[in-house]
């Protein structure tokens, strides 16, 4: 753990704790730099400040630090265990414990941050108002993620996620005070908090939207439901404690909307319909599709047989049988395989010796089961790794189907290697 300094045990002051809405304050330097300073980023504590450190599944704030005479920017703010504030800056600040500093918020990010955060506060209210789901984890994304809430239930239903939002908006719409309290530890537990912190503390803040939710939280929030915007629930998924919901809320929903709208704007041109029309048309595309793959998958066909009985009819029979040899340059390993299986399912007994030299190029070789005299015809999967292991090739197969190829991109010719075969078999 890094060390701040002698300083006696002093936590940072959080102005934020009694007002959320402050976005410029004036302090004091406490503490510079961690010791050793060649380990560390640049860094101040104050003696109180305004800016969030990440905690809770919130995102801490950014800003600026004035400090004797330099406007520096704040990166990341985090918490230490002792209780005190760090604000890492982007540049070194000159070593002045006990100056005056100014420090400003960037009101945009804090606006977002706020609005996430509360928004969170009402969804989590409203899964329990509705159907009892407790939310057992919280994270917030950064300004174009998402935030998700994760719920203790195996599943949530599409019915479910459109309950519950139609409930966290008409709080919204109602515009609800959102109040900060300090009570007891005993005062929170009669009142019956949705989430009651593990017992650390005597005094607990809470935050309460009115005559809606009750729960103990060290975030910042918006003054009332309403400035939350909007609440748009998105993707459900499965995860190890329950069921993540991902959500957005205000300026973010708006955002994402809107990229959604160009996304699905686009998706429409393209197959010159109208937005809503969207899925119906893709369907349509999809079963158009399948039936094209099978019409090709059945010409294709049609034109391997054609191929083999061209080929067969002008091989001459030798030992009551045919040899076909036969390269594709511009037909793959599949069709060539199609091809070797058609010659040797022809009523004459025949040996298939086929190769596609199209990307990546390999070789087939096939005969007809009843050409497959132990004696006097050749092992196909013999042959073919006889041709191939000369060459760093792999492949194999069984007496009558053997398959195999070369390394892809190597410069090896595939054609060479089936005169190669076709010779030993004296075809
Ligand atoms: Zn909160």
């Amino acid at each position: 753990m890094r060390t701040w300094g002698t300083k006696p045990f002093i936590m940072t002051k959080r102005l934020y704790y009694d007002s959320s809405e402050l976005r410029e304050f004036d302090s004091v330097v406490e503490d510079v730099s961690p010791s050793p300073p060649e380990q560390s980023r640049p860094a101040v504590i104050l003696r109180e400040t305004a800016f969030y450190p990440t905690s809770g599944g919130q995102v801490h704030d950014t800003g600026w630090l004035t400090l004797g005479g330099e406007r520096v920017r704040v990166t990341e703010v985090a918490d230490t265990e002792d209780g005190k504030v760090v604000h890492y800056l982007e540049a070194p600040a000159p070593p002045l414990v006990g100056t005056a500093v100014h420090g400003s918020i960037d009101p945009e990010r804090r606006r977002d941050h706020m609005q996430q955060h509360t928004g969170q506060h009402v969804l989590s209210a409203a899964f329990i108002e509705l159907y009892q789901m407790p939310t057992v984890s919280f994270h917030m994304g950064t300004s174009e993620a998402y935030c998700s809430i994760d719920l203790a239930v195996p599943s949530v239903s599409s019915e479910q996620i459109a309950a519950v939002e139609k409930r966290a908006n008409q709080i919204v719409f109602e515009n609800r005070p959102v109040r900060v309290r300090y009570v007891s530890r005993a005062e929170a537990e009669r009142l019956g908090l949705r989430k009651l912190p593990p017992a650390e503390r005597d005094e607990l803040r809470l935050i309460e939207i009115a005559d809606f939710d009750l729960s103990a939280c060290g975030g910042t929030h918006v003054g009332a439901s309403g400035q939350i915007g909007s609440i748009l629930l998105r993707k459900t998924e499965r995860v190890r404690q329950g069921t993540r919901v991902e959500f957005v809320c205000g300026g973010r929903a708006v955002r994402m909307a809107r990229r959604d709208y160009s996304a699905l704007s686009e998706a429409a041109a393209l197959l010159s319909t109208q937005l809503w029309d969207v899925p119906e048309q893709i369907r349509k595309s999809a079963e158009d599709s399948k039936l094209m793959r099978k019409q090709k998958d059945d010409a294709l066909d049609q034109l391997a047989e054609l191929m083999a009985l061209a080929d067969l009819h002008a091989q001459p029979e030798t030992n009551g049988r045919k040899i076909v040899v036969r390269a594709f340059s511009d037909r793959n390993i599949s069709f060539a395989k199609l091809f070797a299986q058609k010659v040797t399912r022809a009523a004459t007994p025949a040996i298939a010796l086929v190769a596609s030299t199209a990307d990546p190029p390999g070789l087939v070789f096939a005969q007809s089961s009843q050409a497959s005299q132990p004696d006097s015809t050749p092992d196909m999967g013999a042959l073919l790794k006889q041709v191939l292991s000369a060459v760093g090739g792999r492949g194999g197969g069984s007496r009558d189907f053997a398959q195999g190829g070369v390394p892809a991109g190597s410069r090896i010719n595939v054609e060479q290697l089936l005169r190669e075969a076709a010779g030993t078999i004296g075809a």
